[in-house]
């Protein structure tokens, strides 16, 4: 029995969390559940990191922590809790696939299949920002060999041991050359130790372009913090909905598994999220533990409730749909395909 922390976050977390927890324990997942509260009711109950000491202990003891999306205020207040966790527990890696489930999820991309593999503790994110002048501020990116042979090293292992065939960097270093350079530069030295897997880069403007134009053309895709945040979103969405990816946020030590959406403020309590990215979340964080037999069954189950059009309202097209389901009506669909 495997004990992992679980928090349910802001907004459609508590919704999505129960669906995917319901999902996992009836295929047997042999994990123990710890939960914590963090977010928004830490924020208001007067603690400014809205996360207490002793949870960070629990997050770190138990190595292992399975995360809703939390709330993150714009342009004030406390500083964004997912950067501070993945800086904290050293996660420096987001791995983020983004798969076409054509026919059976509408998308104009019945091809694609694609990784995102995004460095999780530089760059703009280090949140280094400071006041100059009473007009003027200023964001560092901040970028090190280190950090970035991690991250590359990180992709050309995942594209070697999944079998995938190619590497792409996307950078912008004809504008930041020195930054952007250094990640360019240790990019071509890493790919130079593996002969065996294409490699390719693209300015990342442009390679966002084709990512939503031709995104069958990539394979595995390894790019800095802010460019991978960012791009991570919009190949989601182009597969059907942002709600259906997940992603793993990996460390030396810890690791962490959430959907990569936040919390959709606008829809919550209503009963109509779609639970799958955090559920794609916790097969990656099965798999991480060793009880790949039961991420097996958890996403077979998965892929045949899409494939019989049983679909939340995000996903759902008239004609390719077959039924209409609320949160809890699709958790339980996926229960009875296990
Ligand atoms: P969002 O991802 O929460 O929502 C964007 C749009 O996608 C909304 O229309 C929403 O309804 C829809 N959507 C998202 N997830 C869905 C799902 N599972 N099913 C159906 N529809 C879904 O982005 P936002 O509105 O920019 O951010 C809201 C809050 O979430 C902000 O406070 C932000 O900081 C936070 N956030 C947290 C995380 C995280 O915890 N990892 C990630 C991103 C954003």
């Amino acid at each position: 029995m495997k004990k992992i922390t679980i928090a349910k976050g802001d907004g459609i977390g508590p919704e999505i969390m129960d669906a995917t927890l319901k999902i996992i324990m009836a295929a047997g997942a042999r994990i123990e559940v710890e939960e914590i509260l963090i977010g928004e009711q830490v924020y208001l109950s007067g603690n400014t990191s809205g996360i207490s000491s002793a949870s960070w202990d629990i997050v770190r003891t138990n190595k292992v922590f399975l995360k809703a999306p939390i709330t993150t205020p714009q342009g004030g207040g406390y500083k964004s809790l997912n950067v501070s966790t993945r800086k904290f527990l050293g996660l420096y890696a987001n791995v983020r696939p983004c798969v076409s489930l054509h026919p059976f999820v509408s998308t104009k991309h019945p091809k694609m299949d694609l990784v995102i593999i995004r460095e999780n503790e530089e760059d703009l994110y280090a949140g280094i920002e400071h006041q100059q002048t009473d007009e003027v501020v200023q964001c560092l990116k901040l970028i090190s060999r280190p950090g970035c042979e991690k991250i590359i090293r990180y992709a050309f292992e995942y594209a070697k041991q999944q079998n995938r065939k190619k590497v792409t960097c996307f950078s912008k270093d004809n504008i930041m050359k020195q930054t952007d350079g250094l990640f360019h530069q240790v990019f071509n030295e890493i790919a130079a130790e593996y002969p065996e897997i294409k490699n390719e880069h693209w300015i990342v403007d442009i390679g966002a372009a084709k990512v939503a134009d031709s995104p069958e053309d990539f394979d595995v895709i390894v790019m800095q913090n802010l460019y991978g945040d960012i791009i991570s979103d919009i190949a989601a969405q182009i597969t059907g909905s942002v709600g259906l990816a997940g992603s793993s946020n990996i460390g030396e030590e810890c690791a962490m598994f959430e959907a990569i959406h936040g919390t959709a403020p606008d829809i919550k309590g209503k009963n109509i999220a779609n639970p799958s990215g955090l559920l794609q979340g916790a097969v990656m964080m099965l798999n991480h533990i060793g009880q790949t037999d039961v991420a097996e069954k958890v996403h077979n189950a998965w892929l045949k409730t899409i494939e019989e059009g049983t679909h939340t309202p995000d996903i759902y097209v008239e004609g390719v749909s077959k039924k209409k389901v609320g949160t809890k009506e699709f958790a339980d669909a996926v229960i009875e395909n296990l």
